[in-house]
């Protein structure tokens, strides 16, 4: 079974994607938390951040990167902002395809919950 992700990768899904290319996608949230909202997710299925393997450090940083270059393009890279991977229950991790959540365009507060 394609998880949600592969779907809008693939485009069998409708999302508002932003940046595409041969490795990674990146589309606004469906359910966004901040004003910018975006995921990032590999194009192939690594389904956690456990899963991440060796041969997955370029792909991983180049998500880092794609993710820089996204805030400069939605104009909150001066103001700031927030890249979150959730792992497993106790990360809140809702979907089983490794994503990048860039959220900004407002103050985030404190980075976990008390
Ligand atoms: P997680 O909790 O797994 O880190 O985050 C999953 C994210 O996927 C949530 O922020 C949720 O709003 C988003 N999401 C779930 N379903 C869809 C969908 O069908 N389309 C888009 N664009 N985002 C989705």
């Amino acid at each position: 079974m394609p998880t949600l992700f592969e779907k809008i990768v693939q485009g069998d899904i409708d999302a508002d994607i932003v940046y595409q290319d041969d490795s990674i996608t990146a589309f606004r949230d469906i359910n966004p938390k901040a004003p910018v909202h975006i995921l990032l997710v590999p194009n192939k299925v690594i389904a956690t951040a456990n899963d991440i393997g060796a041969g997955d450090e370029v792909l991983v940083g180049h998500m880092m990167r794609v993710a820089a270059d996204i805030a400069r393009n939605e104009g909150i890279a001066e103001s700031g902002y927030r890249l979150i991977i959730n792992c497993n229950d106790d990360g809140g991790q809702e979907v089983y395809h490794l994503h990048l959540h860039l959220v900004g365009g407002r103050p985030l507060g404190a980075m976990v919950p008390e």
